[in-house]
């Protein structure tokens, strides 16, 4: 009998998943949690607020977030999984099949900024495809993905199928990484090497979506009043504690007066705070994270940087939002990420430049594009990031769960959403079936006949296969 809760919980787990229901039974449960997270919304924003400080709003995001998951991976998943046939290696007597199984017990490590959804919205892929999860939250937000798990059982899941054991990362977090099937983890990047590292030591799939530095374009084709709109929306959602929240602002010249004044005057007139539906942005995690963040703007403005509003020491959780100018490229955070609600604008010369300076960075999380639409579409066929918004910051490529989204570069391996964000949770068992004759040729015929045969059959094939 294990007596370790991790170990426990893979032993629980790996026993489920073998007696686990079926798909459509699967799919029913997925479309009864859709619609009991929004029948519990008012208990999950209480919670989620209470772990976090964010903004009403923000919480309801998560809440939409999950149920749009659920509905989605229920709807696709039977058809995403099911048989396929292959060309086979020799037309008409080579029957291909690809059947895909689940992997065993996906181990999920979890951050605090979307305590909800980026808990369960890789749980409910994992487990659609007929996984276990054993899930690690942030020690900082277990409740919330406690009473996540709760209302799934409530929707019919078997308990043991999903396990969320709280502690810490270098306890329960590197018990679950070498203990799983499978690793997703969303978090930082320092801890994706390190959890990269382990997977690939062990080789099990591994999964990552990390940290972001995203720049926003503002193209000369613009409108700088709803360019302002966008950015304010893209940098101060979840108070900049979102991987895909814009943290560079790269405006062209014409536009840089009036999208400045534009930028400041909204950005000031956000109501910051902890509460309600009245609020547009709530505080940190917590005031050490404030202190941090408070200290990257200390940073740049030691160094030259110009504080246009914010950049006022945190009140306890709280910390104002920040517009800077001017910030020197031995600034910390003209490269790092910061994580809170602090963003800088740089004017630029052409679209060249910005696209440029937009894909001049470690990251390539998501990036956003504002102008007119074709202007737009042309500088997002060049930027370097897994997802781009345009005339949106983030919102729009994110809820798009049809579609795969993810990090290039440092930002991330794999991806989630779209039917990357389920089938990655699978194994494929590829089935060739040879009928009449083996692949050699008869018997009774030699070698040389057989490359003579093969080789007509080649160039036959490139002209009609
Ligand atoms: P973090 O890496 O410190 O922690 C994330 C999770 O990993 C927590 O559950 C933590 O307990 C666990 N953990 C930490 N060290 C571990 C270890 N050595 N072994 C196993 N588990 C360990 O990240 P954070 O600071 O909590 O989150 C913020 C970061 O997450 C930011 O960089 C942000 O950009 C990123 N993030 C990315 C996405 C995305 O989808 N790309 C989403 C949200 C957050």
């Amino acid at each position: 009998m294990d007596t370790n809760p991790t170990q426990t919980a893979f032993t629980k787990a790996r026993h489920a998943q073998q007696h686990r229901p079926t798909t459509r039974e699967l799919s029913d449960i997925l479309l009864r949690y859709h619609d009991l997270i929004l029948t519990r919304q008012t208990e999950l924003l209480d919670t989620i607020q209470a772990e976090t400080g964010k903004a009403r709003a923000h919480a309801f995001d998560e809440v939409l977030d999950v149920a749009i998951t659920a509905r989605h991976y229920a709807k696709i998943a039977p058809k995403a999984l099911k048989q396929t046939s292959k060309k086979g290696a020799l037309p008409v007597l080579t029957k291909t099949r690809v059947q895909r199984e689940p992997i065993g017990v996906v181990g999920i490590i979890a951050p605090w900024n979307y305590p909800l959804s980026l808990a369960i919205s890789d749980a409910i892929p994992a487990i659609m495809a007929g996984n276990a999860v054993v899930l690690k939250p942030d020690t900082q937000t277990p409740r919330t993905a406690q009473l996540a798990a709760e209302i799934l059982y409530q929707a019919g899941l078997p308990r043991d199928l999903l396990h969320v054991v709280p502690g810490s990362g270098s306890d329960v977090g590197q018990a679950i990484a070498h203990t799983c099937d499978y690793l997703m983890f969303t978090g930082s990047t320092a801890t994706g090497r390190k959890l990269g590292a382990i997977a690939g030591e062990r080789l099990i799939g591994y999964s990552a979506e990390l940290g972001g530095k995203n720049p926003l374009i503002i193209d000369e084709t613009a409108d700088p009043e709803q360019a302002a709109r966008i950015a304010v929306q893209a940098s101060f959602a979840n108070s900049g504690q979102l991987c895909i929240s814009i943290e560079r602002i790269y405006v062209a010249e014409a536009l840089r007066d009036a999208f400045l004044d534009a930028f400041v005057r909204r950005t000031k007139a956000l109501r910051v705070g902890i509460g309600g539906w009245d609020y547009d942005m709530g505080s940190l995690i917590s005031a050490e994270h404030a202190h941090k963040v408070h200290e990257y703007v200390q940073d740049a403005v030691a160094k030259g940087a110009q504080v246009l509003t914010g950049g006022t020491p945190p009140e306890g959780k709280i910390y104002q939002p920040t517009v800077l100018i001017d910030v020197p490229d031995t600034a910390h955070l003209k490269r790092e990420e910061v994580f809170g609600p602090v963003v800088f604008v740089e004017a630029v010369g052409s679209a060249a430049e910005a696209v440029e300076k937009a894909n001049d960075t470690d990251y390539g999380l998501n990036a956003a594009v504002v102008g007119r639409p074709k202007q737009a579409q042309a500088i997002a066929r060049q930027l370097h990031a897994g997802t781009v918004n345009i005339n949106e910051g983030f919102a729009a490529a994110w809820a798009s769960v049809d579609a795969p989204m993810g990090g290039w570069k440092a930002s991330g391996v794999g991806r989630r959403h779209g039917v990357e964000g389920i089938l990655k949770f699978t194994e494929t068992r590829t089935v060739a079936e040879q009928r009449l004759l083996p692949i050699g040729g008869p018997e009774n015929l030699s070698r040389e006949k057989y490359a003579k045969v093969m080789t007509s059959t080649l160039r036959l094939g490139k002209r009609f296969l």
